[in-house]
């Protein structure tokens, strides 16, 4: 087992009654490492991170997430990895209507035990990291879709686990509000080793990422490293510019 490792996936298959989704997918995704996952709608994005994520059973194949084989683990212990280590940005809404911005965020750090005033600090810290401290006390019919997204991303950060799922995270979000976000991830990234593994279709994440992968015909494959030096430097460009 390799320690560096966030996520390890290995010949993963899942079909859905005659429908074979994924056809022996593997995936690595190393701490500190932030990746792109492309693919069209409906190609099988959500149903991997549902796995990645202990969600959902494959019907073959292996998944190492920290350090722990999932397949393996109990309800128990696959529902505590999700609440203390993992840190995820569903598609669509996933607030819960009747609590505040800030609530919602302080329930999810409830999840690992976190303390009153630690989960004050880290909700606020958050919030405004995202822009959004002006919206902490609204309720989440009150938010567009993009600041409610927003909202999501900042409590996954909030918890500050080791692995963040995103699916589709920037969808109704502008385009300079994305920048400032996967800037933030990559600071988080780079600050504590936290993996990123975002499934999108936004030609921008590419700009931003280290590794980016297509999911075709149910399988994971690399983008070409010399398009990826090619993104890489189109990014550093961009932070001096
Ligand atoms: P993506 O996220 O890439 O758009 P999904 O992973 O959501 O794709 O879905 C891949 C395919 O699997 C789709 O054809 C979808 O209808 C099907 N699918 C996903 N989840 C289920 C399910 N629980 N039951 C039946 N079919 C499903
Ligand atoms: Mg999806």
């Amino acid at each position: 087992m390799n320690e560096t490792l966030a996520v390890q996936v290995r010949g993963v298959e899942r079909r859905f009654g005659d429908l074979q989704v994924l056809r022996g997918v593997d995936l690595d995704v190393r701490q500190g490492e932030l990746v792109a996952l492309f693919g069209p709608s409906g190609s099988g994005k959500t149903t991997l991170l549902n796995l990645i994520g202990a969600l959902d059973w494959p019907d073959a194949g292996e998944i190492v997430v920290l350090g722990r084989d999932i397949l393996r683990l109990g309800e128990r212990g696959r529902a505590q990895l999700r609440r203390t280590q993992i840190g995820f940005v569903f598609q669509g809404t996933s607030l819960l209507p009747t609590y505040s911005a800030l609530e919602n965020i302080d329930l999810a750090l409830r999840l690992p035990g976190l303390g009153y005033f630690e989960r004050r600090r880290r909700a606020k810290a958050t919030l405004a990291a995202l822009g959004l401290s002006a919206w902490a006390n609204h309720m989440p019919e009150e938010l567009s879709g993009g600041q409610r997204q927003r909202i999501a991303i900042a409590r996954a950060l909030a918890l500050q686990p080791r692995l963040i799922l995103a699916d589709e995270p920037t969808s109704g979000i502008d385009a300079a509000a994305v920048r400032r976000i996967l800037t933030l991830f990559r600071g988080v990234a780079e600050a504590q080793g936290t993996a990123f593994l975002i499934v999108s279709h936004d030609p921008l994440v590419a700009d931003y990422v280290d590794t980016l992968y297509d999911l075709v015909d149910g399988k994971v494959v690399r983008r070409q490293p010399d398009l990826e030096n090619d993104t890489r430097e189109r990014r550093d460009k961009a932070w001096v510019g």
